[in-house]
């Protein structure tokens, strides 16, 4: 590969006279394609451990050549998919982008709310709606309405001052198996495209499109999943070779029914009304996702002219896998070597339709993850999930009782981390909501794993220490939308319970497993070097802003990564 830059170095360091062609080939210098890969759940230390197993033109392409910082991660304290997402593309924290959580309680509404729905933009397809009965991902089951769109985030991302720099001539997508993973990267001016556990289509919404372009029609009407179908995710390699080739079934494993705890996991029929669910569970996800986004590229002509363009392309396969098996798992070791390949089909596919050199990559995750804690115990850290269902609240709610007259009706929602009080009661009865906030925080904080618990008055008027964890939950709070207490559970736990699917992992702490990411940037003229120091995920959307010589996101409060600049 040319190295461009080291071309304008040189030509930077001669005469003055020199500067003017120095300048032109600057100006030259765009790249013709932003690409930005997430990956949802992928703990900053996971490509490395897997490395020396993995192929060409993958994660060692961009290890190998790229900008890579091993000390990046996210600085707020609800490591979810769309916070994160969120604060990759705007390069904002919570606080200011909005995206506080994926779920959270809406007081006009008087209802938890998914984040990115929205019942003006109705999907585009009949029949691509969450279906209440099959979805195992509890977030989308809050959504009252199948209509998506960007309109929560509340400040710009990455990809709208691109769109704003061009004159609207930039073409900005964004793909990814989960609604939201798709619609935070292409922001409130691009496209964006997910997948469908119902229909087993790519759909969209009409914030989007009034209808679909013809040649979305024509991907899922030639049903790429069906070659799935009766098929089984199978290992790659020889079941010996695996760091966990001895452990595919432990007992911490979701077993779910028809696709089991064992290699090989069957997807089964394609008219069953798990089969799209389980390509979600497996690396087929991923697969299907980069088809889409090939032809995205391929159709909507990406990174053919001058202007540049942004594609997102957000992985979900590692979190579902995650979940479901745990990080510790044979089946996410082999998830990873599959996402590896599917990476590095992607790389392969842009370098021949707009070439690496002209195309800026960055890849990061939204958040990391813990291990499942009976996985620790078998080290020897004992370590156990939170159960608040069995938490002995009675002597909390008598304490409650006695202070204000009230003790359950005090309380609207616990959807965690955040507590939602009933303000308007609490107004009602003239209690102080500042001191009821207090009340349910210190006998939340008595409760088994939980480690802290922040009241929201402490947060606005100033009143937190300025210590690690407390600066994480403030930077996570906004005012309409966080709740009245934010509980914070001890490290390594968390709660498995998720609304009837009892998972072996998750995130969602502001401990350092949830909130450290890979942070890679390749391509273009990028050099490659190792960066030790900790860098913050809002510094990617400045990042990209700076490379582009575009103005950051509104929102944006990052610093510029000089490294990528200047190497
Ligand atoms: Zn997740």
């Amino acid at each position: 590969m040319i190295k461009q830059r080291k071309i304008k170095l040189w030509l930077s360091s001669v005469s003055l006279a020199c500067l003017l062609p120095a300048l032109s080939l600057q100006a030259a210098e765009k790249p013709k394609l932003v690409l930005q890969i997430t990956v949802d759940q992928l703990r900053g230390d996971i490509p490395t451990a897997y490395l020396n197993k993995m192929g060409k033109g993958g994660f060692k392409y961009l290890l190998n050549e790229g900008v890579v910082y091993k000390d990046a991660h996210h600085n707020h304290a609800n490591t979810e998919t769309i916070v994160g997402h969120a604060t990759l593309a705007t390069g904002a924290l919570p606080a200011v982008h909005g995206m506080i959580g994926n779920v959270w309680y809406d007081d006009k509404l008087q209802r938890l709310v998914y984040n990115v729905e929205d019942s003006k933009y109705p999907l585009l397809s009949a029949n691509a709606d969450v279906n209440q009965k099959t979805e195992i991902d509890p977030t989308q089951r809050t959504a009252k309405s199948s209509g998506r769109s960007p309109s929560n985030i509340q400040v710009s991302t990455f990809s709208d001052e691109l769109m704003v720099a061009s004159n609207g001539k930039a073409k900005v997508f964004g793909v990814s198996v989960k609604d939201r993973g798709a619609i935070s990267m292409a922001g409130h001016t691009g496209k964006a495209f997910w997948f469908s556990k119902k229909s087993g289509e790519f759909v969209t919404s009409r914030y989007y499109y009034d209808k679909y372009p013809q040649w979305v029609n024509d991907w899922n009407a030639a049903k790429p999943m069906k070659k799935y179908h009766q098929k089984a995710w199978q290992l790659s390699d020889k079941q010996d070779n695996y760091v966990f080739g001895k452990q595919d079934d432990q007992a911490w494993e979701t077993k779910f029914p028809g696709f089991g705890r064992t290699f090989p996991h069957q997807y089964g029929d394609m008219d069953n009304a798990y089969f799209n669910t389980f390509l979600t569970l497996s690396p087929a996800g991923d697969e299907l996702t980069l088809d889409f986004a090939k032809a995205v590229v391929n159709n909507e002509q990406l990174g053919k002219d001058d202007i540049t363009d942004y594609l997102s392309v957000s992985f979900s396969s590692t979190d579902y896998v995650g979940h479901i098996f745990g990080p510790s798992s044979l089946e996410a070791e082999d998830n990873m070597l599959r996402l590896d390949r599917t990476i590095a089909n992607l790389l392969k596919f842009i370098d021949k339709k707009v070439g690496l050199d002209n195309t800026l990559i960055v890849l990061s995750a939204d958040h990391g993850a813990a291990e499942v804690p009976a996985y620790l115990s078998t080290l020897g850290m004992k370590i156990e999930v939170v159960a608040p269902k069995t938490w002995d609240k009675t002597p909390s709610m008598q304490a409650l009782k006695k202070k204000f007259g009230m003790d359950k009706a005090l309380i609207k929602s616990y959807f965690h981390p955040y507590i939602y009080l009933d303000r308007d009661l609490i107004e009602r009865r003239k209690l102080s909501l500042e001191q009821v906030q207090k009340a349910v925080a210190m006998e939340v904080a008595k409760f088994d794993g939980v480690a802290l618990a922040v009241t929201s008055s402490d947060i606005e008027q100033g009143n937190t220490p300025q210590d690690y964890l407390h600066t994480l939950v403030g930077n996570n709070h906004s005012k309409n939308r966080s709740g009245d207490v934010y509980v914070v559970l001890e490290p390594q736990r968390f709660v498995a319970d998720m609304e009837g699917l009892t998972v072996a992992a998750t995130h969602g702490s502001p401990w350092g497993y949830d909130t450290f990411v890979p942070l890679i940037f390749a391509g273009f003229t990028i050099n490659d070097e190792v960066v030790y120091d900790r860098v913050s995920t809002t510094d990617i959307a400045v990042t990209l802003s700076a490379m582009l010589g575009i103005k950051a996101p509104s929102g944006a409060q990052g610093n510029i990564l000089k490294k990528v600049l200047d190497d």
